[in-house]
């Protein structure tokens, strides 16, 4: 069966953008008052004025990233006979042709496997089969649990059958072991063999200024604590059987229809032999059904909440509480590709910096009001890779850097982070040496901005090198506006992040631009419009009209900070604070460091 057949394009436990928050209403805590004092210059203008002085500087005048190429790279990759560009299907044979095709085109070297242009990304499908029994058993006392209404649950391990009967069930709270914020939600529970239901967000999410827990977890900003792929994996770690997750609209940052849309639908990336086995079921369920099941329980949902914000919270098992499953699984394979490709330092070449995108979108799928059932991933990402190209074309042109550069395009971003993910499990180029990633997810596409944003405020060192690369264009950083909604955990960067790279991404959608044209208001209007009709849709599909001149400057930005990066011996750090400090710092003795961090 080709892979495009049968594929439920839902959102649930899949995508780093799964049910994105922003809507036309939401207000910018920033206001007018960051617009810089240096006059803007349109980049057309720079381009002419260095054009004539750059004679005996061609890395100076090649840093121009050309809007025409990027919305001619985007008009390709986002036509019909790229099917959408799913995994697997006819659309990735013709997408990592023509990758290649362009990279050996600008004269890079391959970076894949082997001496290849790609790396093996093998991926397994797993589809829940309807009717899906399931449910919590108390005392005499069964409450079923209907799929999509009482709960939205799948499976990443390749087995056909799941059998549960009666599985002890544990309340974690919010199920955070987190040493170095001095919390620990699980105290000496085992829970090889259970049902571990958990809270979303992390434990300060939703405290006043006076509880002690207040700010532990980065007050509104989320943390990597309250993601849900954190706690299924922490869940798979302590043994559990399941991991659930009970939903609530703003602390998640969408509501239930995300939450369960695409039911029982998932992807991940082919564990290698002795890997850890994560939990046999995973997925959300639906507050309604939480707080019947604690009421049986003799305890109420609300009162949890707020002792599992306690420090002294302990998980606890509900008493005489089990749960049941009996599933049906359909288990499908699926091989795709990572495309790598290098530029060698001259004098490190053992230390790399990576620039990545994501090449896959969306696919086909149900048609919409004019019977389209593409889904061209044109701004998300085809635009991100077509930067990413446009940033080889630069390097290529450009004085040789003294560290390597890596170009990668992922495949599978949007079921999962999966072809970063297989990439960080297996990277071709040692994550201790990776100097950062930098990744571009959907550049805005409104012209000219004031600012840049960023996504991880106080996550590490890049956050001075966007910066100062920012003040040589005239440009100021703007934090994100909505950081409890976890921007920082769902696009690829974080697949490095986790192996403790630093990165940065610019992601076009993480809050309303400052633009030159109508300000603020206008950046906000423009992602209002691109999510609420666009994004993940057919609609997001190539525009002549676009104004690129914008998204060209953000891209811009990147080879400002890797030419730098690229010919010293700095080594941004992690931030104190960063979950990912601690991964970074078991590395660091492979890692000659000239002390000079920023
Ligand atoms: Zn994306």
């Amino acid at each position: 069966m080709g892979p495009d057949a049968g594929f439920v394009w839902g959102c649930f436990g899949l995508t780093c953008h799964a049910g994105n928050p922003f809507t036309a209403k939401l207000p910018h805590p920033i206001t007018a008052a960051r617009v810089p004092t240096m006059p803007y210059q349109l980049p057309f203008i720079t381009t002419l004025f260095i054009t004539c002085v750059a004679i005996s500087a061609p890395d100076i005048r090649a840093a121009q990233i050309e809007t025409q190429q990027l919305s001619d790279i985007v008009k390709v990759l986002a036509s019909d006979e790229f099917h959408g560009r799913a995994p697997g299907g006819p659309g990735e044979e013709k997408t990592v042709a023509y990758l290649i095709d362009r990279f050996q085109a600008l004269g890079l070297a391959p970076g894949g496997e082997n001496g290849s242009w790609t790396q093996a990304v093998p991926l397994v499908r797993t589809q829940v089969q309807d009717p899906a029994s399931m449910g919590f058993g108390i005392g005499d006392d069964h409450q079923a649990l209907e799929q999509v209404s009482d709960i939205a649950i799948g499976t990443i391990r390749p087995q056909e059958q799941i059998t549960i009967d009666k599985a002890p069930v544990v309340f974690v709270g919010f199920g955070a072991s987190a040493p170095e914020r001095q919390w620990d939600d699980f105290g000496d529970m085992d829970l090889t063999g259970k049902v571990a239901i958990f809270l979303v967000n992390d434990p300060d999410f939703a405290a006043g200024p006076d509880e002690a827990v207040a700010g532990r977890f980065g007050n509104r900003r989320m943390t990597y604590y309250g993601r849900w792929t954190y706690k299924f994996e922490e869940a798979g770690r302590r043994g559990a059987l399941a991991a659930l997750v009970i939903h609530e609209d703003k602390a998640a940052g969408y509501g239930w229809s995300v939450a369960s849309s695409g039911p029982g639908e998932n992807y991940s990336i082919v564990r290698a032999e002795g890997a850890a086995e994560p939990v046999t079921l995973q997925g959300w369920l639906h507050g309604d059904a939480a707080e019947r099941l604690f009421a049986t329980a003799g305890l109420d949902l609300n009162e949890q909440r707020a002792l599992a914000r306690s420090p002294d919270f302990t998980a606890f098992e509900l008493k005489g509480v089990t749960f049941s499953a009996d599933l049906a699984v359909t288990v499908e394979r699926i091989e795709s590709r990572n495309v790598l490709a290098i530029l060698p330092g001259t004098a490190h070449p053992d230390e790399t910096l990576m620039v990545s995108s994501h090449w896959d979108a969306y696919g086909h799928g149900e048609p919409d009001a004019q019977g389209r059932t593409m889904r061209p991933g044109a701004n998300d990402d085809a635009l991100g890779t077509a930067g990413v190209l446009e940033l080889a074309r630069l390097f290529k042109a450009g004085a040789p850097l003294e560290r390597s550069v890596v170009f990668a395009a992922w495949t599978a971003e949007e079921s999962g982070l999966l072809g970063s993910a297989a990439y960080a499990a297996d990277p071709i180029y040692p994550l201790e040496k990776t100097v950062a990633n930098f990744t571009l997810d959907i550049l805005q596409t409104a012209g000219p901005a004031r600012d840049v944003i960023l996504v991880g405020e106080g996550q590490s060192d890049l956050q001075g090198d966007l910066e100062r690369a920012a003040a040589l264009q005239g440009r100021v950083v703007t934090p994100e506006n909505l950081p409890e909604n976890g921007l920082f955990f769902r696009a690829d960067h974080f697949s490095l992040a986790r192996g403790g790279v630093p990165v940065l991404l610019i992601m076009g959608i993480a809050g309303g631009s400052d633009l030159v044209e109508g300000g603020r208001a206008a950046g906000d209007a423009w992602i209002a419009e691109y999510i609420g009709t666009c994004y993940h849709q057919t609609c997001d599909a190539w525009d002549p009209n676009w104004d690129l001149r914008g998204a060209a400057m953000d891209v811009e930005l990147f080879h400002t900070i890797i030419r730098d990066l690229g010919n010293s011996r700095r080594w941004p750090q992690w931030k104190p604070g960063s979950e990912f400090k601690a991964i970074r710092a078991e590395s660091d003795a492979a890692r000659v460091n000239d002390h000079s961090s920023n």
